[in-house]
């Protein structure tokens, strides 16, 4: 299984690439804006979240995909990026 890791959502729009993007046809669906670039508050720490039995969502060598509705480099997320990139030693060990 492939799950989803998004620690943050939004982005900027950078190249020709980007104007038919998919988050912003989905946020804009949802009435939101997909240039709003904020951190996720329940999704943040997933790769460290546990089920009630104790075992991790995201099992041991599972392959998640990360910043699906965003761009892990983006400036605007230089704040939270140490977090995240601790988040993921701490899920590897
Ligand atoms: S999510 Fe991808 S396609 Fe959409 S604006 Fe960001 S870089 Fe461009």
């Amino acid at each position: 299984m492939h799950d989803i890791w998004n620690p943050w959502h939004g982005c900027v729009k950078c190249s020709e690439g980007c104007q038919n993007c998919y988050m912003y046809f989905l946020d804009r669906v949802h009435g939101r804006n997909g240039s709003e670039i904020y951190r996720t508050r329940a999704g943040f720490n997933y790769p460290l979240q546990k089920y009630k039995n104790g075992a991790y969502k995201i099992q041991s060598g599972e392959l998640i995909r990360v910043c699906m509705t965003s761009d892990f480099f983006l400036e605007e997320a230089d704040e939270w990026r140490d977090e995240a990139w601790d988040i993921m030693k701490n899920a590897l060990m």
